[in-house]
C-alpha cells in the first residue's frame, strides 16, 4: 500500500486548466463573502454549475462520444482544487460528477450511458446518494430498503437517510436489497437508478447545526420503477458500490471542505504589524501539513488516472485530511482568541463560527473515522 502511494506529479497540460478556471470563478464569484464560500461543496447553484457545463468543465473525465471532456484525473484535480479554494458553490452537479455517471459509465448499459452521462455533463440532471438507512450507516450491508421484481421492472419499499441535496435532485443511485434477507449481509444487494420525480417518492429535508438543510429522509411507498432502472448486475450491488465509494472518497474535497476560511484568517495575521512567534509558528505549520496532503491527493490522483480503484489510498488520505479540516477552525480559532490587541474581523469571526459547526460531519459523510482505519489495517494486511 505505502509502495502505491509513491509520490506524483500533475502533468504540464493539466496544469495548464488552473489559470482558466481561477479566472472563471473569480468572474463568477465576485465579491460572495467567505462564510458563504466556506459552504464550498455543499453549496448548491445550478446556474453556476450550467456556466461550468457551458465550459466542458462537468464531467471533465467523462469519455467524450457521450458529452465529456475525455481528459484524465489529473485535470479533474487541478479543476477541483481550484474550485474548492475559491469555494464555489458545485453541490448541484458535484455528486453525479464525481461519482454518480462514472459508475454509469463503469457498469450502466448502453442505454443508460447514452440517457443520463450527456444530460450530467450539461448540468441538467444531478444525483443524490442513496446509501445510507435509519439502522445502517457504517453497517451498510445491513440495508433494508427492498425492490421487488414486477412485470414491468421493479417495485421499491423502504427508506433512505441523510441524502444530500435530495430535494433539489433528479435522481438517486440507491443501494437496496433485491434478494434474501438483512442476515444476508453483502449477498443479494443491487444498485436501482430513482427518478425521484416518480409517485411515492416522499422527501423530508433535516435541517442540521448550522441551519441548512442540504440533507434529507427519502420515502418509499410502493414506488415503480422500469427493468432498466437497474444499474449493472442483480445482486452485484456491494461489488458496485464499493467501487463508487472509493470515487466517492478520492478527490481533493476531503482536505480542501473549508479552505476557504484561511483566507480571512491570513488577511487578519498579514494586518497585524507584529505577528507573535506563536502565531507565524502556526501559520507555518498550517501550510506544511497541507502541503504534504496535497501531495497525497495527487498520488490517489495518480492511482484513478492509472485506472486503479484506491479504495485504501482513498481511505488514507480522508482519513488524514478530515482529521486536518476538522482542527483548522480550533487551531485557528485559538491564536485569534489569544490576541486581545487584534481583533477579528467581522468575516473572519462569521466564518469561523461556521466552520467549527460543521465540522464534526467532516469526518462522517462518506463513511466515518473508524471504519475508514478499519479498511486501512485491511490494507495492512491486518484483518
Ligand atoms: C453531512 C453528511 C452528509 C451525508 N450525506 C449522505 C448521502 O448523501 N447519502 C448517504 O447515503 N449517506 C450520507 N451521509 C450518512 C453517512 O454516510 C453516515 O452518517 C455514516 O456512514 C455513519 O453512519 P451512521 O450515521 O448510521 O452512524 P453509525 O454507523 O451508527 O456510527 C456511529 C458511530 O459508531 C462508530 N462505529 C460504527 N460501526 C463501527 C465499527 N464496526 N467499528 C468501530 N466503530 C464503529 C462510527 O464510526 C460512528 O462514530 C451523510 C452524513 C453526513 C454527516
Amino acid at each position: 500500500m505505502i509502495d502505491t502511494l509513491s509520490l506524483a506529479a500533475i502533468p504540464a497540460e493539466d496544469e495548464a486548466l488552473r489559470g482558466e478556471v481561477r479566472e472563471f470563478v473569480r468572474e463568477k464569484l465576485g465579491d460572495v463573502p467567505a462564510h458563504v464560500r466556506a459552504r464550498s461543496w455543499a453549496g448548491f447553484d445550478a446556474g453556476f454549475s450550467r456556466a461550468l457545463a457551458e465550459r466542458g468543465w462537468v464531467g471533465i473525465t467523462l469519455p467524450k462520444e457521450l458529452g465529456g471532456g475525455g481528459r484524465s484525473s489529473f485535470a479533474r484535480f487541478v479543476l477541483s482544487e481550484e474550485l474548492l479554494m475559491a469555494g464555489a458553490p458545485v453541490a448541484a452537479h458535484w455528486i453525479a460528477d464525481r461519482q454518480s455517471a462514472p459508475l454509469i459509465v463503469k457498469y450502466g448499459t448502453e442505454a443508460q450511458k447514452q440517457f443520463y452521462v450527456p444530460r450530467v455533463c450539461r448540468a441538467e440532471a444531478f444525483f443524490c446518494i442513496g446509501m445510507s438507512e435509519p439502522n445502517s450507516g457504517s453497517d451498510l450491508a445491513s440495508v433494508r430498503t427492498r425492490a421487488t421484481r414486477t412485470d414491468n421492472g421493479w417495485r421499491l419499499n423502504g427508506q433512505k437517510i441523510w441524502t444530500t441535496h435530495a430535494p433539489r435532485s433528479h435522481y438517486m443511485i440507491a443501494l437496496v436489497r433485491t434478494s434474501g434477507t438483512p442476515e444476508d449481509r453483502n449477498k443479494g444487494l443491487s444498485q436501482l437508478i430513482v427518478d425521484l420525480s416518480l409517485p411515492g417518492v416522499v422527501v423530508r429535508p433535516i435541517r442540521d447545526l448550522a441551519g441548512d438543510a442540504h440533507f434529507s429522509e427519502v420515502f418509499f411507498d410502493n414506488v415503480e420503477l422500469g427493468a432498466d432502472a437497474l444499474i449493472g448486475t442483480e445482486g452485484a450491488g456491494w461489488e458496485q458500490v464499493t467501487a463508487e465509494l472509493a470515487y466517492e472518497r478520492s478527490g481533493p474535497e476531503r482536505i480542501y471542505s473549508s479552505i476557504v476560511l484561511l483566507e480571512p484568517w491570513l488577511e487578519w495575521l498579514r494586518a497585524q504589524r507584529d505577528p507573535s512567534p506563536a502565531q507565524l509558528a502556526q501559520a507555518g505549520a498550517i501550510a506544511s501539513e497541507l502541503a504534504v496532503l496535497r501531495t497525497m491527493s495527487i498520488a490517489v490522483t495518480a492511482r484513478l488516472a492509472g485506472g486503479h480503484s484506491p479504495i485504501v489510498e482513498a481511505a488514507l488520505v480522508k482519513d488524514l485530511g478530515t482529521t486536518y479540516e476538522q482542527h483548522l477552525p480550533t487551531w485557528l480559532a485559538d491564536t485569534v482568541h489569544a490576541d486581545p490587541d487584534a481583533p477579528p474581523s467581522a468575516e473572519l469571526e462569521r466564518t469561523l463560527a461556521y466552520v467549527t459547526k460543521v465540522a464534526p460531519a467532516f469526518s462522517l459523510r462518506g463513511g466515518t473515522r473508524e471504519i475508514l482505519r478499519g479498511m486501512i489495517a485491511r490494507g495492512l494486511g491486518l484483518r
